[in-house]
């Protein structure tokens, strides 16, 4: 793929990727229905895997870079799907900075959270 195509394609990229980000963070902060959130969040994040892989494609990566970006990406969606947890009480959306220990009370309001 020539050079220009990316040049053309990142600030697409870019654009999309911040409007996914305050999108996201508006909804998944501001919105107290954890059972909605807890429906919507592992769609979001599968979606936003694929979104990233698609525009790192038409960016021109080569066959070596998807090698390697695919499971990148899978491990790092599987992570965020274990990382947060969305708080029954208060609605709260808790970002676990420690995937392989997930909190077990509300940050904010201290309820025990069940997945
Ligand atoms: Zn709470």
């Amino acid at each position: 793929m020539p050079q220009h195509q990316a040049d053309t394609v990142f600030p697409i990229f870019v654009a999309v990727w911040v409007v996914l980000g305050l999108g996201s963070s508006a909804f998944f902060f501001l919105n107290k229905d954890a059972a909605l959130k807890r429906r919507v969040w592992p769609g979001f994040t599968v979606v936003t895997g694929v979104v990233f892989l698609f525009f790192v494609w038409l960016m021109g990566a080569g066959a070596e870079v998807l090698l390697v970006g695919v499971p990148a990406v899978v491990l790092i969606t599987a992570l965020n799907l274990r990382a947060v947890r969305f708080c029954d009480s208060c609605g709260k959306t808790l970002m676990n900075q420690n995937p392989f220990s997930p909190p077990r009370f509300c940050s904010k309001c201290g309820a025990e959270l069940k997945r």
